[in-house]
């Protein structure tokens, strides 16, 4: 199927061209007319804004903002923003349409959105930080809200960004509005539980995935590519579960230890220089030989097309539990299934972020706020529910869980667009 993307003005580059692939073949399982298709591939809004700001030093400069709306059938848009040097439109609307059927995967009463600014947080101060922050928050204020578009941390972006991008709408619109960010800090309106959720989600799919397999939690080998919120997080449930983090990396490289990496080590050198750099916890080696490494599962927490046709042949893990955003390309996809490695796709596997942003969105709107044990367990109901039905669609259509989640996820946006047909 061609024809969306041939009139998509983005199709010429390619995060969102491996998204609109994935796409594609769930609609053909499940038959989708040409029109729903065309509808689907298409992003409802994408704005570009510019974002001046002084630097510290006085100097002035301008970096680029983006926020994609891209569909609205089950309700307000729902995605982070990413605030990284790589970030681009063609991303950000992948991302965007990602989400779309993230929230619709768990049954979310959202759309898909996403944002981002082009650039380098490392080379900001905290000022810079917050300037960029509130300027970006300032130019969406009239198409943001708890019932518009609902914002939420993702690379980079922490919960005090998103304070920052709550109290500048708050203050535009003249009225406290918790409700327009999730991700928020527990003491202005955040949930317990956000901070781990996505970390905890991946864990909680890993391990339902794992009992299928037969692959006991005491007897696994874990290896978790990217150390930021949803990694660390991730590998520190992993081995309160029993399971043992042979390998972990960040931006500075790999670390690989056959005996196991002691969690709470690694977060603590990350909290105190930044980074991984240094680590004496593992042997240093390459972000491609721990793709490679010897491991049952694999966890890639970082960035987008980590997994090309030439690492996923290498790969030795059973089970990839993709807690990025589209870390698996086409090809390698294939290659997975060809050589039976079972994958749990983004949609599914990172939702369990997305899934307590809902529920902070909802505490907010009632203002009352649930424990802790409250919010971990409707996590676990919600995430393991849909799982199920992912794993009985793919096993009744022979399909890969990937296309099984997407055909979950599309039917039920395709549902929504109908009941409420086309405004004209
Ligand atoms: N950025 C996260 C994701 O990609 C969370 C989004 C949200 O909570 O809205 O799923």
């Amino acid at each position: 199927m061609t024809t969306a993307l041939r009139e998509t003005s983005v199709r010429d580059v390619s995060v969102f061209g491996d998204a609109i692939a994935y796409f594609n073949e769930a609609a053909d399982l499940l038959e989708l007319d040409a029109g729903m298709r065309r509808i689907l591939t298409h992003p409802s809004r994408q704005i570009i804004f510019s974002i001046p700001f002084q630097r510290d030093s006085g100097e002035f400069e301008v970096y680029t903002g983006y926020r994609v709306q891209y569909n609205f059938a089950r309700g307000p848009a729902k995605g982070g923003i990413r605030f990284h040097p790589r970030v681009t439109l063609d991303e950000v609307t992948a991302l965007a349409f990602w989400m779309t059927w993230k929230c619709a995967v768990v049954d979310l009463p959202f759309g898909g959105g996403k944002g981002g600014v082009t650039c380098d947080p490392r080379t900001l101060s905290a000022n810079e930080l917050e300037r960029i922050t509130r300027r970006y928050a300032a130019e969406l204020v009239e198409v943001v809200g708890p019932d518009k578009d609902v914002p939420a941390p993702d690379v980079n972006t922490t919960p005090q960004v998103m304070a920052w991008f709550m109290d500048t709408y708050s203050m535009h619109v003249r009225q406290n509005i918790p409700g327009v960010v999730t991700g928020k800090p527990l003491e202005i309106g955040g949930s317990r539980g956000r901070v781990e959720a996505t970390g905890r989600g991946v864990t909680i799919c890993a391990l339902d995935e794992m009992a299928e397999m037969e692959l006991r939690p005491d007897n696994a080998a874990i290896v978790i590519q990217g150390f930021g919120n949803v990694g660390m997080h991730a590998a520190k449930l992993f081995e309160e579960r029993g399971c043992k983090i042979v390998g972990i990396s960040d931006v500075t490289g790999a670390y690989y230890n056959a005996e196991g990496i002691y969690v709470n080590g690694a977060m603590e050198h990350a909290a105190k220089f930044g980074t991984l750099e240094g680590f004496k916890g593992g042997e240093k080696i390459t972000n491609g030989e721990l793709l490679a490494s010897d491991c049952d599962v694999l966890v890639p927490a970082a960035l987008e097309k980590v997994f090309t046709a030439e690492t996923a042949a290498k790969v030795k893990a059973k089970l990839i539990v993709e807690g990025a955003n589209g870390p698996t390309t086409p090809e390698a996809d294939r290659i997975f299934r060809e050589r039976g490695i079972v994958v749990i796709p983004d949609i599914m596997a990172n939702a369990g972020g997305v899934t307590v942003s809902y529920f902070e969105w909802a505490q907010d709107r009632m203002g009352f706020f649930w424990k802790e044990a409250e919010v971990n367990e409707r996590l676990e109901d919600f995430l393991l529910s849909n799982l199920h039905q992912i794993r009985s669609i793919a096993n009744s259509r022979k399909a890969t869980l990937r296309a099984a989640a997407y055909t979950l996820a599309i039917d039920r946006v395709v549902k929504a667009s109908k009941l409420r047909g086309i405004y004209a």
